[in-house]
């Protein structure tokens, strides 16, 4: 008999294997305390356990393939930043040594406390990235117990395999990916964790938030991935195989045709033209962006700059990586929105922790933590002034509720201007503003920011989360997240009209924009600029380039007053057929 598990599919694909089960055992973490004698053998031991930990991530840090993307290594990168940080290197010395604590319990408190300070933290991603911590813990925890052999065992054994976990380490990851794994499907994580982030970079099919894997999968059986839908079959009859083998035969001839899109214009078969600009977070994502086609970059998030340091960068830190992406770009526009930090995550880049925010989605954060820390803002406006007398650079704000916060940016925004004109650095004059429409109030208001910005940008991902008053992050909510709900659409609308009123661009730079099942309602809608995740451009290219906007069912814009989500995802697959 058949068994289909339900998770969330992240990333596309279809995988027929044998199941690799990977559950590291639970690790018992003993709590002592040391004689007085021994504190120093201690330290010792745990200093020991941390150099091993290190040993091992730089010699896989070593082996990463030139072609592997950016994202493989800069998170392998954090972990080892992460174990040279006196969070992780001087506390848990200074627990043994002032309360005796044996090496494990010391690094356990500390991890505790870490951990703590990530739960509280309003950004989704960076509140995902509590898992660093743990993983980098549990490195050292097991070094510590003596089970030294951390890593996946590169033998071969892994080729063609589902791997099923709890939740994987960027480690694991990027040594699977040297093995040929077929796909992965975990227990854990959500639309922003590590596993996601690896397996689409990577092209690997994924399914996560699995519940209960380990009870239901045993190693070896033959099993079925479906990384869009997110259905794990387990048991499934020769017919089910078969289906899934010409599904996976078509899902590959189709990826592979998609490369001759690169190098055609975007343009609907009437003739209307569509810009596709790619959504961005290091200086390293160039090169994919490069070979996806992409026309600019829409979305340059600044706040991966201010992670895992102590202190925010300085400006010219800051002008170093706005210019490398800016020339990087050549001709094309980047886009860099300024730093979208949370609540808690101020001066010191997140660990200056001390207050505790209810509800972080709803508090400081964004522009708003822009405009309280001016002096870290005016330092990043002036960065990104200088970054553009180098290339060809707009300047985008988040979160903006009101006109107030956009006055007082540009305000600010000028106050640099002027400071850059009396110490003769250069900048471009006539650089562009706009504003990010994340948030219902934005949206139902555009018209008012319209008149004061260059552009207005739809951030999908937070416009969601707010309409729907779903937290992103949330696996228990997940399932309300409804790009199609009616009041979604018709906020996009409303966006979309202010600017053809006011003759702005409007962008969306959510992940909605990247996720094909859209493409063709959103272009009915009016959307004429998409930025997203560069591995998902050439496939909406495609789309694009197969419609004709003519021949859209004239009853397409219908689905804004759909009361019945069935009704609207019965019209979305009218809209999307090949036929239209
Ligand atoms: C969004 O909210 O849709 C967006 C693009 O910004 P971020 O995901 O960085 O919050
Ligand atoms: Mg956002």
């Amino acid at each position: 008999m058949s068994l289909e598990l339900q998770g969330l599919g992240v990333s596309r694909g279809i995988a027929i294997g044998k199941a690799h089960i990977l559950f590291h055992n639970q690790l018992d973490v003993r709590e002592y305390l040391v004689a007085k004698d021994d504190v120093e053998q201690e330290v010792s031991r745990l200093e020991l356990a941390t150099a091993q930990a290190k040993a091992q991530l730089k010699s896989i840090l070593d082996n990463i393939p030139a072609n592997a993307p950016a994202d493989v290594s800069s998170f392998i990168d954090t972990h080892m930043l992460m174990l040279q940080d006196s969070s992780l290197t001087k506390i848990p010395v200074e627990m043994i040594r002032n309360r005796r604590c044996n090496a494990e319990w010391a690094l356990q408190l500390q991890r505790d406390a870490l951990i703590n300070v990530f739960d509280e933290m309003d950004d989704p991603y960076l509140r995902t990235r509590r898992n660093d911590v743990d993983h980098v813990v549990n490195r050292i925890h097991r070094l510590l117990a003596d089970e030294g052999h951390t890593d996946i065992a590169i033998d071969g054994r892994l080729k063609g395999a589902i791997i099923i976990a709890e939740d994987l380490t960027p480690a694991d990851t990027m040594l699977m990916q040297h093995q040929g794994v077929a796909a992965f499907v975990t227990e854990h994580g959500g639309a922003t964790s590590h596993t996601t982030i690896l397996a689409r970079s990577l092209g690997i099919p994924a399914i996560v938030g699995v519940g209960s894997l380990r009870r239901y999968i045993q190693d070896n059986e033959p099993l079925i991935v479906d990384g869009e839908t997110g259905t794990l079959i387990a048991g499934a009859d020769s017919s089910t195989f078969q289906e899934y083998q010409q599904r996976l035969i078509r899902f590959k001839q189709h990826i592979a045709s998609l490369s001759r899109y690169k190098s055609q214009p975007s343009q609907t078969r009437d003739g209307k033209k569509i810009f596709l600009h790619a959504n961005a977070d290091s200086p390293e994502d160039i090169t994919t962006i490069s070979n996806s086609g992409a026309q600019g970059i829409g979305l340059y998030r600044t706040e991966f700059l201010y992670m895992n340091r102590t202190s925010p960068p300085e400006e010219e830190e800051q002008v170093a990586a706005y210019r490398k992406v800016a020339e990087g770009m050549d001709s094309q526009y980047v886009t860099i929105r300024t730093f979208d930090l949370g609540a808690d995550k101020t001066v010191d880049g997140g660990r200056n922790l001390n207050q505790t925010v209810t509800n972080p989605a709803l508090g400081l954060r964004a522009i708003r933590l822009c405009l309280k820390q001016p002096n870290m803002f005016r330092t990043q406006l002036r960065a990104i002034l200088r970054a553009s007398a180098f290339g060809k650079i707009k300047i985008m704000f988040p979160m903006i509720s009101n006109t107030q916060e956009l006055l007082q940016a540009q305000h600010l925004l000028q106050r640099c201007k002027f400071e850059l004109d009396k110490e003769g650095l250069e900048y471009d004059r006539h650089i562009e503003t706009g504003a990010m429409i994340e948030i219902p109030a934005s949206a139902i208001c555009a018209e008012m920011f319209a008149k004061q910005v260059d552009f207005l940008s739809i951030g999908t991902n937070d416009l969601i989360q707010y309409t729907l008053a779903i937290d992103r992050i949330d696996d228990h909510v997940n399932y309300l997240y409804d790009p199609l709900h009616p009041a979604v659409l018709r906020l996009i609308q409303i966006t979309l009209e202010a600017g053809k009123k006011h003759n702005i661009p409007v962008s969306m730079c959510g992940e909605m924009a990247g996720d094909p099942r859209y493409t063709r309602l959103l272009l009915a809608m009016g959307l004429e600029n998409f930025s997203m995740h560069p591995n998902a451009l050439l496939e909406i290219k495609q789309i694009i380039n197969e419609t004709n906007l003519g021949q859209l069912p004239k009853n397409a814009l219908q689905i804004l007053n759909m009361s019945d989500p069935f009704d609207a995802e019965l019209l979305l697959e009218q809209i999307n057929s090949p036929t239209h």
